[in-house]
């Protein structure tokens, strides 16, 4: 029998759309399997034309007559009502903060078992085995399962994002049956930062403990921990500024997240986030460990460190020994 696959697209923005196309490419180990794509609300013409290109069967548009900015509840219950009947052989969420949650919700509401993270899928005689990092990515875990499940997955195309020449793709509208409740009332609103997501960016530039050694005079009233903290911002605007830059984002270390120098948001490794950009520059980062593990599976990695034996040199592709404060300007002066 044809596999039935389903796939989640996030149409919140290009970046998480693209990510949630690419999750097809974890379906080619799976013999000629069916796989349709599943979006709440409208869908552009641009965005249908890119899910055809990457080779989805048909793209099935769950409408209401209400349905609210991006909210997990309602989200899961317009998601559950329509996919009750159907009963697919795999359901795929992207592994964003989000997704995560979705697909989560989604398969308790359908009592089915739900396996985060996973980066393979294989097919086999009985079931499919899939398989994950696991103990801050130092073991692989592989997981023998039987179908119907669901999971959310990371998964980048590596040669090219394309996979069909077709640009045109059936879209099956769904209006659901009942307007979903929704359980959450939305107290305050917070107006988003402009910081893009650590999982978004494809650059990101790190800063740790050494940007209190900022020697750029400082107000003088200033003293004590408000001046380590004029120091430290005034270090991440030059941070920010090579960021932008180069289309990144900005990191920082536990040093600076315990420190109050910098929110949790952007803290990098084993209590942070997990990252693998493009490109990753740290600067006035020694190298621990539980830093390291959250940035070593970066594609280049570029540490600047007025310490010679910084063991952050040894996780770097290129190094450079010396003060930021004297480095970074110089770059962000070459990139302009
Ligand atoms: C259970 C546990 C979990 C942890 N989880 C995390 C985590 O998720 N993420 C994390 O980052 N840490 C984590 N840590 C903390 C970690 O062990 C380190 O203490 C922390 O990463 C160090 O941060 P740092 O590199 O900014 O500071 P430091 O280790 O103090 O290093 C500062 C570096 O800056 C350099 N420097 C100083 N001045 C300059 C200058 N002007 N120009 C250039 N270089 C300069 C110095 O040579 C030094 O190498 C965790 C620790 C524990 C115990």
């Amino acid at each position: 029998m044809i596999p039935r696959i389903l796939i989640w697209l996030d149409t919140t923005n290009q970046t998480t759309f693209t990510q949630s196309l690419q999750l097809i490419g974890l379906t080619s180990n799976i013999q000629t399997p069916s796989v349709s794509a599943v979006v709440i609300g409208n869908i552009s013409a641009e965005y249908q034309k890119q899910a055809a290109s990457f080779g989805f069967e048909k793209i099935i548009q769950i409408l209401s007559s209400d349905i609210p900015e991006i909210e997990i509840n309602v989200y899961a219950q317009l998601i559950t009502e329509w996919v009750k009947p159907i009963q697919p052989d795999l359901f795929i969420f992207p592994n964003s903060d989000y997704g995560r949650l979705l697909g989560a919700s989604v398969s308790a509401a359908l009592d089915l078992p739900f396996y985060p993270a996973i980066q393979t899928i294989h097919q086999q005689a009985e079931g499919y085995q899939l398989s994950r990092l696991t103990f801050g990515k130092k073991c692989k875990q592989i997981l023998q399962v039987h179908s119907p499940f669901m999971l959310s997955a990371n998964y980048k195309t590596e040669n090219s994002n394309q996979f069909s020449d077709s640009s045109e793709i059936p879209l099956i509208k769904h209006q659901a049956a009942n307007q979903p409740e929704n359980l959450v009332e939305i107290i305050q609103k917070f107006q988003q930062t402009s910081h893009l997501p650590l999982e978004q960016a494809r650059v990101i530039v790190t800063g740790g403990r050494g940007l209190l050694n900022n020697p750029t005079s400082a107000p003088a009233d200033l003293t004590g921990e408000e001046l380590d903290k004029w120091k430290v911002n005034h270090g991440f605007e030059l941070l920010k500024t090579l960021a932008k830059q180069l289309n990144g984002t900005v990191g920082a270390t536990r040093a600076l997240v315990d420190a109050g120098f910098a929110p949790y948001e952007w803290q990098i490794g084993q209590t942070g986030k997990f990252v693998s950009p493009e490109l990753y520059i740290t600067c006035g980062v020694s190298g621990a460990i539980q830093h390291t593990i959250g940035m070593n599976n970066s594609r280049l990695i570029i540490a600047i460190n007025k310490d010679p034996d910084a063991p952050i040199f040894k996780v770097a592709n290129y190094g450079i020994i010396g003060d930021l404060y004297e480095i970074l300007p110089t770059l962000i002066k070459d990139f302009a």
